[in-house]
């Protein structure tokens, strides 16, 4: 079996789970997304909920990326990182009052708005501070990404954004609003898209609704097209950079800005997502009635996606050469959805081996609890381990 490379000898040293961050792919993605992007001018906010880890973050900021945040702790995060405040954005459902506040204290630059409720929110707490609060409305699209039912945001059963039918009427009332600027519009399909006709699709919703703000007189200085594109989790080795090219080409071709309109996309998934692996040691081989189970000493404490999003994981025996067999994968947590993989084929499995769980980058680290109470596993990096 094709392997990902690993410095296995330094992984035994170290205490089991943990996440391990390939920092050179980390760069090459980031090169790549640069670059990609300058050929049509976007601008790219990294969706800082995919990843956390402050070292990741940071190599991030130092690229050159914006953050999106969804949370006041993100912001903060994000500052603490390096990111400029005013390259900034904040999008939620729910923001606090707190994170509203701190959002306009640190200068943010954009607030995405996702409904009059909130817009009136902002204004006030703006206007209590004697500020002007740059908005974007998040609109509701009603497109089908064809992803899992759980990471599905843009159509109209979902809780996000402002729809389509409500737009005019959310207009109106931010006419009236002295502390708010209406500074763009904001879109959020979902996530792990890997068909970018949704994305295409968008992008034609976008100019229909461009067309709207045309006719009432609104300029929209930026269109943001959120997040979403998928990566190969089947093939980590094979094409470890998602296809940025062709994401942006699918936007660029339908979608020509005005003067003086900037376009921005909020990728969060592709671009850490193939960067990352969960290590775990293997604690048992267990012998069921029908099935053979390997036991592992991680479970979705660390990488809840198997057992949440019903995600596939690729799975490695990194410390074995023995001939293959079909195992079911499973964590030591005192619940039955705790398995990563069922009949994975695995080169010989012995207690103590280490098995690699690939393309953990994206909501795995950031996403694990301490339910049993479980440590909060530690993270290594390929430049410094
Ligand atoms: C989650 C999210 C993203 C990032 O999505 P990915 O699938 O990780 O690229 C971007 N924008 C918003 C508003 C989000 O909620």
């Amino acid at each position: 079996m094709l392997k990902g490379k690993f410095p296995t000898d330094k992984f035994k040293s170290l205490a089991t789970p943990f996440y391990y961050y390939n920092i050179e792919l980390l760069r090459e993605t980031l090169n790549v997304i640069k670059a990609e992007a300058a050929k049509y001018n976007y601008h790219i906010h990294y969706a800082v909920k995919a990843n956390a880890n402050p070292r990741i973050l940071s190599e991030i900021a130092r690229s050159g990326l914006g953050a999106d945040c969804v949370s006041g702790g993100e912001i903060q995060a994000a500052i603490n990182a390096g990111f400029r405040p005013g390259a900034i954005v904040f999008a939620g459902v729910g923001k606090a009052d707190w994170e509203i506040e701190l959002g306009l204290d640190s200068d943010i630059s954009c607030f995405n708005v996702e409904s009059t409720a909130e817009l009136e929110v902002i204004c006030l707490t703006a206007a209590a501070k004697g500020k002007t609060a740059p908005v974007a409305l998040r609109i509701n699209p009603d497109i089908d990404p064809h992803t899992h039912a759980k990471i599905t945001t843009g159509m109209k059963e979902n809780k996000f954004g402002i729809s389509q039918k409500q737009l005019g009427a959310t207009l109106d009332r931010l006419a009236g609003m002295r502390n708010v600027r209406l500074t763009g519009i904001h879109f959020h399909l979902g996530s792990q898209i890997t068909d970018l006709f949704s994305f295409q699709s968008l992008a034609i919703r976008a100019s229909e609704i461009q067309d709207e703000f045309d006719r009432r007189g609104i300029f929209l200085e930026n269109i943001n097209f959120g997040g979403g594109l998928g990566i190969d989790y089947y093939h980590p080795n094979h094409l470890p950079v998602a296809a940025f090219e062709n994401y942006f080409a699918a936007v660029g071709r339908l979608l020509r800005p005005r003067t003086g309109q900037q376009i921005h996309f909020e990728p969060g998934r592709s671009v850490v997502g193939q960067c990352g692996t969960l290590i775990s040691k293997v604690l048992y081989v267990k012998e069921g009635d029908t099935k053979r189970f390997a036991v592992l000493d991680a479970g979705f404490t660390e990488l809840i996606r198997p057992a949440m999003y019903d995600a596939y994981h690729r799975i490695e025996n990194i410390t074995s050469e023995g001939e293959t067999g079909l195992y079911d994968v499973v964590g030591p947590i005192c619940e039955s959805s705790d398995v990563f993989g069922r009949d994975v084929e695995l080169n010989l499995v012995r207690r103590g081996d280490l098995l690699a769980l690939r393309s953990a980058g994206a909501y795995g680290e950031i996403m694990a609890s301490q339910y049993n109470c479980r440590r909060l596993p530690a993270s290594y990096f390929s430049d410094t381990i």
